[in-house]
């Protein structure tokens, strides 16, 4: 499988404190899926969502892994490379 430097980073996989997008929340927004950025834990919404505030947390960071916090979904994905991994 195709890997990159940032997936191959990850050893130990951040799972969703909450099931919802803390920033959505902030502002009455809603989601479609919700992803976890595996630098700080923090769970925000999808790309089919339409704030995208895991995309945008991820640029503003500058740290592009996030994990599916979808239920059953065991994916991590960086937005830099356009790659997925299971695990
Ligand atoms: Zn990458
Ligand atoms: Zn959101
Ligand atoms: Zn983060």
């Amino acid at each position: 499988m195709e890997s990159c430097r940032h997936l191959e980073s990850i050893r130990q996989i951040r799972s969703a404190a909450r099931r919802e997008c803390s920033e959505c929340v902030k502002i009455g927004g809603t989601w479609v899926h919700l992803r976890t950025c595996q630098k700080c834990g923090v769970t925000l919404c999808c790309d089919s969502s339409p704030n995208r505030h895991a995309r945008k947390h991820a640029e503003g960071m500058g740290y592009p892994v996030i994990a599916s916090a979808e239920p059953g979904e065991r994916w991590i994905y960086c937005y830099v490379d356009d790659l997925m991994s299971d695990y």
